[in-house]
């Protein structure tokens, strides 16, 4: 009796183990893989390249560790919509038919030059979750019921900051603002605030030069105080952008630091806090 307890455990070990073989997840972007061991715990294992916001996405070069890193890998999770183009070469140089690669701006539909930050979007956000639970859920069956738990628990996480979001509407609509960069697109979008330079803030992001028209106008907003708050991206720096900073310094125009996405080891929920917490405090709002 006690040698068949001990061939059963024997046989328990070995098929836990080889059930055991983690799914290999390959994030763009270090928030993906944040959500990939929420919903996956144990039974993902994750490589993240843009694990700090200081790193311009936009302007990013691969290097031979990363094609190996991806190879390797059975599930790719970016953000698309040109954010990170720097994926789709290394994808195509190592096809496979058994990978599955997930874009949220495929989710999203993105549009052909919409604003690509969507890490400021809780609906965006909220896509990749679903389409990573499905994913997880179809290469790990045992875990299903599981990661669908974990899933509603994050979507109820997303739920609450929409909800601040709408609340913080009522208050911040029609407030106008200028951006160093097209970060927090979303999240203004959704609080009806007006940026008054879309076009020097896009210019910044594909590392052009703005027209001379866009810098004057968007210095006389400053001069004037026509805005009442300018963002900065940390990761962007030219000097028409420093040129920009001082004059919102001069003009006692209040300047708040806006990130691209969390740095690794960071949830979702608490950077958005962090960032609505800082955008409330600068404009004097109170939600
Ligand atoms: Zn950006």
């Amino acid at each position: 009796m006690r040698q068949t307890f001990f061939l059963l455990l024997c046989f328990l070990t070995l098929f836990g183990s080889a059930r055991a073989e983690p799914v290999k997840v390959f994030c763009a972007e270090a928030l993906w893989c944040d959500l990939a061991e929420t919903l996956g715990g144990k039974a993902v294992s994750t490589t993240s390249i843009l694990t700090s916001p200081l790193i311009d996405p936009h302007d990013f070069q691969v290097t031979p560790d990363m094609a190996r890193k991806l190879a390797d890998s059975s599930v790719v999770l970016m953000m698309g919509g040109h954010y990170d183009d720097w994926v789709p070469p290394l994808l195509a140089a190592q096809p496979s038919a058994s990978r599955r690669v997930i874009s949220v701006a495929s989710l999203t539909r993105l549009g052909q030059g919409d604003n690509p930050h969507l890490f400021d979007d809780p609906e965006a956000i909220g896509l990749m979750v679903t389409a990573l639970a499905q994913e997880l859920s179809r290469r790990l069956p045992d875990e299903a019921g599981a990661i669908e738990a974990r899933r509603a628990g994050y979507m109820s996480v997303i739920g609450g900051i929409s909800q601040r979001l709408q609340l913080l509407h009522q208050e911040l609509q029609g407030t106008r603002i200028a951006v160093a960069e097209p970060v927090g697109g979303p999240l203004f979008q959704a609080l009806g605030i007006d940026i008054v330079d879309p076009a020097f803030a896009l210019a910044a992001m594909t590392h052009d030069d703005p027209a001379p028209r866009e810098v004057a106008r968007l210095e006389e907003a400053l001069r004037r105080k026509q805005v009442r708050l300018l963002v900065v991206n940390p990761a962007v720096a030219s000097p028409s952008l420093n040129r920009i900073v001082a004059l919102a310094r001069e003009a006692g125009i209040p300047i708040v630091e806006f990130d691209e996405f969390p740095a690794a080891g960071h949830a979702w929920q608490g950077w958005m806090t962090d960032r609505l917490d800082r955008l409330v405090a600068a404009l004097g709002a109170h939600g």
